[in-house]
């Protein structure tokens, strides 16, 4: 059986210089030296088995997934992702699993040029814990609470594909390609929260479902004079072509309102800022749809065919919630 230090050096100690980084791995502490005129942003996310990911999901895609949900909110801020800290408890040193974790940890933050700069290692019931540094320039973070009424909403790729996955397994149905990658390996948004820089007015990554991330892009923007609301138009939102196969219009539309875990980028956009906006977007190859706008009137809702409605209730996942059902 491998020791603690034996899996830091074997799994997750490599060698190569990440530039900024003086002292990584191997001592008691990393040392950053952040790039003048640079401000950092850092972020952290803990994934539990058997509520973040099924207890039998495969280790490289635990591995990939601790990274693409800090990733995500890196990108949801605008932010160059720099360097990780990998916090993990282990049920056992099962070398097989920490090989295929660190593969799948560090396929990813290669895709990023991420540097693991050190951690820590405990033996207890399988836990994956993250921290995401990254980087934007001086004063440039993309925060949550500047939308405005008259901002268009946009959100990128089509949100709901990972949940509907969910139910399928769940179900014991067999889970359509497409949405089983954006389940199990989903691609975070990082260039397009790169482009936002500068010309959203709000940004926030879709990790409970869209109508509930988008409510905290409300209530935190609604702080000062004005408070704000949004509607969302029902025939522009993105329909996955397999959601609408397996679930059908509307029931599909609500898996797109309510689904989690995509880490798709919701954000709102300054009608002068639109035009640039989708000229990057098209440029990087990013999907990117309109779905509505802000409004001076308060709440959520949603224009259909049949009028509008005001979207209300749960639609969106909450842990604590959940815990007490
Ligand atoms: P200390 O006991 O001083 O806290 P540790 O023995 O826990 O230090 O860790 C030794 C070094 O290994 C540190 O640089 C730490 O950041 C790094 N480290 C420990 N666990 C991990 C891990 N899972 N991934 C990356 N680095 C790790
Ligand atoms: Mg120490």
């Amino acid at each position: 059986m491998p020791g603690e230090f034996d899996i830091i050096r074997e799994y997750f100690q490599r060698n190569g210089k990440a530039e900024g980084l003086v002292t990584g791995i191997g001592d008691d502490g990393a040392v950053i030296r952040p790039a003048p005129g640079r401000d950092l942003v850092v972020v952290t996310d803990t994934l539990v088995a058997g509520r973040h990911f099924p207890e039998d999901r495969a280790a490289a895609d635990i591995g990939w997934l601790a990274m693409a949900a800090n990733l995500s909110d890196l990108a949801a801020m605008g932010a160059e992702p720099k360097y990780a800290f990998l916090n993990l408890a282990l049920p056992s040193a099962d070398e097989i699993w920490l090989r295929e974790f660190s593969a799948g940890l560090f396929e990813l933050a290669d895709q990023y040029s991420v540097a693991l700069a050190g951690g820590d290692t405990t033996s207890g019931p399988l836990n994956v814990s993250v921290t995401l540094i990254g980087e934007v320039p001086e004063g440039r973070a993309l925060l949550r609470s500047g939308a405005k009424p008259g901002d268009h909403i946009f959100v990128t790729g089509w949100p709901g594909r990972a949940a509907a996955a969910l139910q399928c397994w769940r179900r014991g149905e067999s889970v359509p390609a497409d949405l089983d990658i954006a389940w199990r390996r989903p691609e975070p948004r990082v260039a397009a929260g790169v482009a936002l820089r500068g010309l959203a007015s709000a940004v926030i990554d879709v990790s409970d479902g869209l109508a509930a991330d988008l409510r905290h892009i409300l209530e935190q923007s609604s702080a000062g004079q004005y408070e704000i609301g949004a509607i969302l138009d029902a025939e522009k939102l993105p329909l996955a072509k397999s959601l609408l196969e397996l679930f059908g219009g509307t029931q599909a539309r609500s898996g797109v309102l309510s689904g989690g875990d995509d880490y798709e980028l919701c954000f709102t956009l300054p009608p002068e800022n639109v035009p640039v906006m989708q000229a990057a977007f098209a440029a990087l190859n990013l999907p990117v749809h309109e779905i509505g706008s802000i409004e001076e009137e308060r709440g959520l809702r949603l224009k259909t065919t049949a009028g509008v409605e005001t979207l209300t209730g749960q639609l969106g996942w909450d842990h604590f919630r959940e815990m007490d059902a």
